[in-house]
């Protein structure tokens, strides 16, 4: 039988499978996994460093309906529109746009907007932007306050991978597309990046911290994990 392993040039696996596909060759990796990108819209095959061309090829090709499903059931990115309703912080609120109104107003579960209608989805998520560095910092604050912690710098961010990051110089950041995940998430989210304050891992300790401040965080997280991507598809 005669063997290829795998040479510099992982292109060939991609030609050979007919598909766009990002392949990574890994000595620590102990088998072959497939996985989604969903920033990139692409698989992602790793590759043992002990692996034939020719499994690695089979393995994909054993997993097309997989990678075809998980594609097909990622986000594609939206923009606010006129009429349609979203949910800010677990409330309903219907986007109606006002020529003249001025600015952009909340209120009974209305978004009113202004101005001509092709800025509208640029002024929507301005003012979620500036709702959520108003919220989310207020939040953050009260919730260090509780472990006797102060929060440095709070900024909100376009981030595509992370919901939240706490740096050791005591900066927190948020992902600007949680405000339209419901409050008991939001909670979670802050009191995670707050508990990073005392603890700087995902220890027990630090685990228990987020507890504290949030009981029921478990819901958010779980939240999170599963709806949390439906979340991106807002540019
Ligand atoms: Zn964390």
């Amino acid at each position: 039988m005669k063997i290829t392993l795998l040479t510099g040039r992982t292109s060939d696996i991609a030609e050979a499978l007919g598909m766009e596909i990002k392949i990574i060759k890994s000595p620590l990796a102990k088998r072959l996994t497939l996985r989604i990108d969903d920033k990139n819209h692409l698989p992602v095959l790793t590759i043992p460093k002990y692996c034939t061309s020719r499994k690695a090829i089979n393995f994909v090709e054993e997993h097309r309906d997989w990678i075809r499903n998980m594609l097909a059931r990622l986000p594609t990115a939206e923009k606010f529109e006129n009429g349609e309703s979203i949910s800010i912080m677990g409330e309903k609120v219907i986007i109606t746009h006002h020529r003249s109104q001025r600015g952009i107003v909340l209120k009974d579960g209305f978004l009113v907007v202004g101005g001509e209608p092709e800025f509208l989805h640029r002024r929507v998520s301005d003012f979620l932007k500036k709702l959520a560095a108003k919220e989310l910092s207020k939040l953050s604050i009260a919730k260090a306050k509780q472990l006797g912690k102060t929060v440095h710098h709070i900024s909100i961010k376009d981030t595509k991978s992370r919901w939240g990051s706490c740096s050791s110089k005591n900066n927190i950041n948020y992902n600007w597309r949680i405000i339209l995940a419901p409050k008991h998430v939001i909670d979670y989210l802050v009191c995670h990046e707050v508990s990073h304050l005392l603890h700087q891992d995902h220890s027990t300790n630090f685990w228990n911290c987020v507890a504290t401040l949030c009981p029921d965080y478990q819901d958010g997280r779980r939240w999170l994990k599963i709806k949390g991507k439906e979340l991106y598809r807002y540019i």
